[in-house]
């Protein structure tokens, strides 16, 4: 029997459809690239809501609602890059502020914040976010933002985005959630009392490791106004072309996240059975630390597993270096499987401080080949 049709449209029909009308000139059913830098007006100030394209853009217009409609937030802005997202978010402190920010927060995101904003006056506290009490000593009068990461990268701890944001509201301070690593189609943050969640889109909305942009989304109109602001001031925006290619990939979004959770999953399971293996950090392990915690607040688990080998540095060097499929690169969320050494590559700028993943570690994004050439990859690699 057929079932009475929905009032709100499931995730995949908004993926495919959110912002995505046919096209009114030709019906084309796909959003067309407006690759242009300027609209023609009709009159002095009178045109169809666009009049220049770092201030907007249909491509663009098209993305920002789509991906509002999958975080569903009431609203989405699309960016150059995630750095140019968080750094929009970083824009909206003043000297004076501080930010509370997980001790294992994306590279990047901890060099922003530390090579800059503190620079500027803005003051930082990296907290281990498992721990609550913790967050909460570190709030000040004067925190702003507190920055959360789940699940956080390489370590994969999971920590709890409801809780947290609790604590944030309590200080009269934001909850920003950088969702990148789960992506909106296995954990929806503001459903869980966020106020901004990030993503870095080069990674699994992009999904096809060939684009680079950020969004950011959030329900408050007060926020979105303070930020759209900021996008058009600084002008961290995304081209039209990127603008389409991130919307394309966000089509199969969930498809995608089914199967990196499955490969994902049993690549870990097989990696926890190694004898070599000392160590897998994966969410959908019994063995994770918080692994109740992930089954409460994600879909599924995802793509992105760490584990360390006996032989600690060398060894991990060495297995990086012998994989086929597994391609030795930066980045995660694609289709293609990937592997890297995070210490020596992406979070180079933590080396020699607290913050840094063990030198031994090596990060997986499981792609969305075949699992068993994945796995017998993996075999050969670590010998
Ligand atoms: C990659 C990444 C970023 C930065 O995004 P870019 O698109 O590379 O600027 C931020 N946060 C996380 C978790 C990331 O993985």
């Amino acid at each position: 029997m057929p079932t009475a049709p929905r009032k709100k449209p499931g995730f995949e029909t908004l993926a495919i459809h959110a912002g995505q009308e046919p096209e009114g000139l030709y019906g084309a059913v796909t959003v067309p690239i407006f690759q242009t830098s300027t609209y023609a007006q009709e009159a002095v100030g009178k045109h169809k809501g666009y009049d220049y394209a770092r201030t907007g853009n249909p491509t663009r217009t098209a993305l920002e609602i789509c991906l509002a409609a999958l975080e569903d937030g009431k609203w989405g802005l699309a960016f150059g890059s995630g750095m140019a997202a968080t750094d929009a978010i970083a824009h909206t402190l003043s000297a004076g502020d501080h930010v509370v920010l997980s001790d294992d927060v994306y590279g990047g995101t901890y060099r922003l914040y530390k090579r800059m904003y503190e620079q500027l006056g803005v003051a930082l506290t990296p907290v281990d976010m498992r721990r609550l009490d913790a967050v909460r000593r570190a709030m000040r009068n004067s925190t702003k933002v507190v920055w959360i990461e789940s699940p956080s990268n390489p370590t994969m701890k999971v920590v709890d985005i409801a809780a947290l944001s609790e604590i944030a509201h309590k200080g009269k301070a934001l909850a920003v959630v950088d969702n990148t690593f789960a992506s909106p189609y296995l954990q929806n943050p503001l459903a869980h009392g966020a106020d901004l969640v990030l993503h870095s889109t080069t990674k699994y909305i992009g999904g096809h490791s060939d684009v680079v942009g950020g969004a950011i989304a959030g329900n408050d109109p007060a926020l979105r106004e303070r930020l759209a602001y900021l996008q058009n001031a600084a002008g961290g925006v995304p081209g039209p072309l990127d603008a389409w290619l991130v919307l394309r990939g966000a089509k199969t979004l969930a498809v995608r996240m089914e199967r990196h959770s499955a490969n994902g999953q049993a690549v870990a399971e097989w990696l926890a059975e190694h004898p070599k293996v000392t160590r897998v950090n994966y969410p959908g392990l019994t063995s994770h630390p918080q692994h109740a915690l992930a089954r409460k607040q994600m879909r599924l688990f995802g793509g992105m597993l760490s584990f360390e080998v006996r032989g600690g540095e060398v060894a991990a060097k060495r297995l990086s270096g012998r994989t086929k499929i597994f391609a030795l690169a930066e980045s995660l969320g694609g289709v293609e499987s990937l592997i890297e050494v995070p210490l020596a590559m992406t979070h180079g700028s933590v080396k020699g401080t607290k913050l840094a993943p063990p030198a031994g570690l090596v990060r997986l994004s499981v792609g969305i080949e075949t699992v068993s050439d994945l796995i017998a990859d993996l075999a050969q690699a670590i010998g």
